[in-house]
């Protein structure tokens, strides 16, 4: 299988003024083509070539560290602008929120456990909130991995992902990782979340 990038599906400028529209261009058409451009490569012409990313990404731990490092990128990022949307301060409702509060308490308290581990995945990496018997959980995980891979210290079924790699947020945020983060809740789109929570 030959993967392609799909465009973006909202306008580069959807996610003003939380994240910047130069950003978006840099971090979709530059750094998620070159995973596609890569893992494309690294399976060309080997038994992979014909997996999807789903059968490539469970089994990253036994395929090569180019495909682990550009599939993930791939399916991260895919995964990461669907769960966008500027929400204008939107909570969850119905069944997620109830879950949320019967996992941390609050939603408060899942947003700083969810910012915790978002700051303290040290160098590049993603914060995830994950389905793992049949309860949330909050995990990070370093570089492009993710909870469905093998190799994955916590797995589950991811149902939101924030991109802690420098490139998601240095020209707007810089160093300043938290204030990133914090902005993120205005840009996650629940709806989405909800019905990835009710797939399960
Ligand atoms: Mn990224």
């Amino acid at each position: 299988m030959v993967f392609t990038l799909a465009p973006l599906p909202y306008a580069y400028e959807a996610l003003e003024p939380h994240i910047d529209t130069e950003t978006m261009h840099i971090h979709h058409d530059k750094h998620h083509q070159a995973y596609v451009d890569n893992v494309n490569k690294a399976i060309a012409g080997t038994a992979h070539e014909n997996k999807t990313i789903e059968e490539l990404v469970a089994n990253a731990g036994s395929i090569s560290p180019a495909v682990r490092n550009n599939g993930g990128g791939h399916w991260n990022h895919t995964f990461f602008w669907d769960s966008l949307q500027n929400n204008n301060g939107a909570k969850p409702t119905g069944k997620l929120a109830e879950a949320i509060d019967a996992a941390f308490g609050s939603f408060d308290v899942f947003k700083e456990k969810f910012n915790a581990a978002g700051t303290t995945r040290f160098g590049s990496g993603w914060a995830w909130l994950i389905i793992q018997d049949g309860k949330l959980a909050v995990s990070s995980t370093p570089n492009q991995d993710n909870p469905l891979m093998d190799v994955a210290e916590v797995k589950g079924t991811p149902i939101l992902g924030c991109d802690v790699w420098e490139h998601a947020y240095y020209l707007k945020y810089q160093n300043k990782r938290p204030a990133y983060l914090e902005a993120f809740w205005n840009v996650v789109n629940w709806h989405k979340v909800a019905e990835r929570f009710e797939k399960g």
